[in-house]
């Protein structure tokens, strides 16, 4: 028997306890990343707290099965059906070809998506492998009355629907209709002003790379159109659970509901998971911006990746996150010295079982808790200060490790094959760094100073580099 498992659903806009259509085992389906450009470290927090959530339900008991498309046709510049393809803006801007810029950023985006600890979904498959299954969805859906052609393009009719909106409450919804009502970029075929594009012939972008025959002309699939059956390809008519960042809830997830459900004659996915987004000072981190920060760039500057992740799991998965480099040095700061505790445990005899499972309880209580994640870090905190031996210390870590993916032994055992220093200055000079970065953090100028001269006083430099604090023995 599984462990009790709760989480955010966005349908519901509830903490609820999940229950799978089958005993011990779920259906996870992931909307993947756009490759018209690099993914941003907020993307890849998504990632992160996703790759958190299926292994925190392994760590509860359950077997995941996981689909991720990648979207290398039909993103149009606004999730609202217009501007212009994304690939195509992305191969003309780097003079490519548009299947070059999706093969170079699938793996640029894989790249990152790896050196954050995260486990590759069981399936990955890219839109356009799909083309035959999105036209015969297109057609069952105009046979099924829940779609019309008109100028050339086919539209799934909202007007059919009795809840359109299924992730928002009455005030949201008034919201979203004064919304659509607004959108300057008016599409005269559309019969609702909510009505989206589910295969595109007639448009404006005539220059448009990818084009396949299909009954309506030759065109290519609107965007929302390739989760729906991209999951159903690989997890059948029903799934467990969705996952996005916020910014999917709506439209693309209202309108994958939409025409999932109308599709299929019944209801197609129970729970919705969805992170909120990483920030920067200027606002939400965006790739269509234009210079993007990514997990390489930060590695490049001397970070680690595994650092980043730590940041991630710090946070809260509904919350917004701000990012700094500030905020990562000390997260480094605080990596490095869990690093040092973590290579100070000794192998020193039997694993004590019983206070193993006590602990091992704790952590699976957190992170079953609405992916209590930094409540889970914290716990790894109360491990090591516990009163039990360094043995049963090395296979909690171990053990808490197949959620964090943080490599705490790996990087232990890198750490105790460098330099020789004292395990208790280094305790203490690592201590002090953290001390001067709250002081300089809360502006108490006075007691940073006084810091940095009480580790000259006993031989160590530090220095503020862009990768953190720097420390050496002089
Ligand atoms: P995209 O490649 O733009 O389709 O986005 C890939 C994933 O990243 C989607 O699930 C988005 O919801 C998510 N995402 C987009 N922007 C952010 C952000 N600033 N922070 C966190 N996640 C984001
Ligand atoms: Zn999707």
């Amino acid at each position: 028997m599984a462990h009790k498992f709760t989480f955010y659903n966005t349908l519901s806009r509830k903490v609820e306890e999940f229950n799978p259509r089958e005993e011990g085992k779920v259906s996870m389906y992931t909307c993947g990343p756009t490759v018209y450009h690099f993914a941003h470290i907020g993307n890849i927090r998504t990632y992160i707290m996703q790759d958190a959530l299926i292994k925190s339900l392994g760590y509860a008991g359950y077997d995941v099965k996981r689909v991720m498309n990648i979207t290398d046709v039909g993103h149009l510049s606004s999730d609202a059906d217009t501007g212009e393809d994304k690939m195509l803006a992305g191969a003309k801007r780097e003079h490519k070809t548009v299947m070059e810029i999706a093969k170079f950023y699938t793996d640029a985006f894989f790249k990152d998506f790896d050196a954050v600890g995260n486990k590759r979904p069981d399936v990955v498959e890219p839109a356009t492998n799909c083309i035959p299954e999105f036209i015969h969805m297109v057609e069952t859906l105009i046979e099924k009355g829940y779609a019309y052609v008109a100028g050339g393009n086919v539209y799934f009719d909202t007007s059919k629907l009795q809840d359109y909106y299924v992730f928002s409450s009455e005030v949201e919804k008034e919201q979203l209709q004064v919304g659509v009502r607004d959108d300057v970029e008016e599409d005269t075929n559309k019969k609702n002003k909510t009505d989206f594009v589910l295969w595109f012939t007639k448009s404006k972008f005539e220059d448009q790379a990818l084009k396949w025959d299909s009954p309506w002309g030759v065109g290519y699939p609107g965007w929302h159109i390739e989760c729906s059956c991209i999951s159903m390809k690989h997890l059948g008519e029903f799934i467990d659970i969705h996952c996005g960042g916020v910014d999917n809830i709506f439209p693309h997830h209202t309108n994958e509901i939409a025409q999932s459900e109308s599709y299929l004659g019944h209801e197609w996915c129970k729970y919705w998971f969805h992170s909120n987004h990483l920030n920067d000072k200027s606002g939400k981190m965006s790739k269509s911006k234009g210079a993007v920060l990514t997990v390489s760039v930060l590695q490049e500057k001397g970070y680690d990746p595994l650092v980043y992740r730590f940041f991630c799991l710090q946070s809260h998965y509904r919350k917004p996150l701000e990012f700094s480099y500030e905020a990562l040095d000390q997260a480094t700061q605080a990596f490095n010295k869990l690093v040092k505790r973590v290579a100070e445990l000794k192998e020193d005899g039997a694993v004590d079982v019983a206070a193993k499972e006590k602990f091992e309880e704790s952590f699976r209580d957190a992170v079953s808790n609405d992916l209590n994640t930094s409540m889970a870090i914290t716990i790894l905190y109360d491990v090591l200060k516990a009163d039990i031996n360094d043995a049963t210390k090395l296979a909690l870590v171990e053990s808490f490790d197949s959620v964090l993916s943080l490599d705490l032994i790996g990087h232990a055992k890198g750490l105790s094959e460098g330099p020789d220093v004292d395990p208790e200055l280094e305790m203490f000079i690592l201590d002090a760094i953290e001390r001067r970065a709250n002081a300089k953090k809360a502006k108490d100028f006075a007691t940073a100073d006084a810091i940095r001269a009480e580790l000259l006083e006993k031989g160590v430099e530090i220095k503020d580099t862009r990768e953190g604090v720097k420390w050496q023995l002089i």
